[in-house]
């Protein structure tokens, strides 16, 4: 192998879907950009990830920092071969293949892509079908824990008399997490009361759900449970289950209302509706998370806080075509600069393709969010 070696311009040419196809790599699901699941080295859920657009494949666990790179490193990385062998994988001995072999991989490797793209369509189908199931077999909200949840949240009964219909409650929600090292398997950690909330798409059908396992005996009203994979840490309280990009949980819509704030979570947006602002002017919608409302970002040396919108997400959130003034409620967060950067790329998208739209960020102050900001309030 020399500098001028042919083979790596060839590699470096190749789509990264087709190297990861040829790898016949399973479990990697089509997330905006980017293939998502887990790592072939060191397992876990969602740790692993392919940027289609980039070519770069990054571990983000325990393979560590160095676990990233092109198609010959992810190569490297999946069949633990050095860098001549993985290079001789992907292209063929030095002196080069035939014409019939190179056809005969190209056609190997688009077969592979088309297998792979059909398991994860399976897969998000399976997943929307698994959120509508939960969701249709919820009870109402009213009258239960899910009320006295949030007036522990300090979103109080006299201010939010009407509960909205896309909070329900589920007296027995299991949560469920992947069998360590055997990414297809599930098993069931805790069963017990949550609140859920209904992730609709465009055409406001549910496509997700969002779950919040309750505790009232906890300060902030959530379950703590710890990971029974890693001793001393905790799991989220809260999930989502289904196909969340581009969807929303859509609280109040009034009619004829030209202005929309949107918060993170559900708290958060559920503090800035009672806080009324603008009293039945505004409609107030929870964008799930932060990655949902800013879409996919560009990227590349020196972007990481650019928050410039990445226009070739085409299932990135808009708001709809009435929003004509769009507020995005920055919370306190761990990395300000970064939370920053994505909404600022929603708001970018938003306005190139909303011609004329206002859009403006609010902060709750360093460190907290509205609800803190609430809860403060209350307890004061
Ligand atoms: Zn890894």
């Amino acid at each position: 192998m020399t500098q001028d070696d042919h083979r790596l311009d060839e590699a470096k040419a190749m789509p990264i879907a087709d190297v990861v196809a040829r790898l016949e790599l399973s479990g990697l699901v089509r997330t905006g950009g980017e293939l998502v699941g887990p790592c072939p080295q060191c397992g876990g859920r969602d740790r692993f990830g392919v940027n289609l657009k980039d070519g770069v494949f990054t571990c983000r666990k325990e393979c560590g920092p160095h676990a990233r790179g092109d198609q010959i490193a992810l190569v490297q990385h999946v069949l633990g071969l050095d860098f001549r062998a993985a290079l001789e994988w992907l292209c063929g001995p030095a002196q080069g293949l035939s014409a019939a072999e190179r056809a005969e991989r190209r056609r190997k490797a688009e077969a592979n892509r088309r297998k792979q793209a059909d398991i994860a369509r399976r897969a998000r189908e399976n997943s929307i079908r698994a959120a509508r199931d939960i969701w249709f077999a919820t009870g109402p909200a009213e009258g239960t824990l899910v009320r006295d949840y949030l007036t522990l949240r300090g979103i109080d009964p006299g201010l939010y008399p009407d509960l909205p219909q896309v909070l329900r409650f589920d007296p027995a929600a299991r949560y469920m997490i992947p069998v360590e090292g055997k990414p297809q398997e599930w098993q069931t950690v805790h069963v017990g009361p949550a609140m859920v909330a209904a992730v609709v798409d465009t055409g406001n059908r549910v496509t997700a759900v969002h779950r919040t396992w309750l505790d009232l005996d906890q300060p902030k009203g959530k379950l703590v449970l710890p990971d029974p994979r890693k001793p001393g840490e905790t799991l989220p309280s809260k999930k989502v289950l289904g196909s969340k990009k581009g969807a929303v949980i859509r609280f109040l819509t009034p009619p004829a209302c030209d202005t929309m704030i949107m918060a993170e979570g559900v708290e958060t947006t559920l503090s800035a509706l009672i806080a009324e602002a603008m009293p039945r002017r505004c409609a107030y919608w929870c964008g799930v998370d932060l990655g949902n409302m800013a879409g996919r970002m560009q990227r590349g040396p020196g972007l990481k806080y650019a928050g410039l919108p990445d226009m070739d997400d085409s299932e990135a959130w808009l708001p709809p075509v009435w929003v004509k003034t769009l507020i995005f409620v920055q919370d306190g967060d761990s990395d300000p600069k970064l939370t920053r950067a994505k909404l600022l790329s929603g708001l970018r998208r938003a306005k190139i393709k909303r011609p004329g739209l206002r859009g403006y960020i609010v902060h709750a102050g360093d460190g907290r969010d509205l609800n803190d900001i609430l809860m403060g309030q209350r307890d004061a």
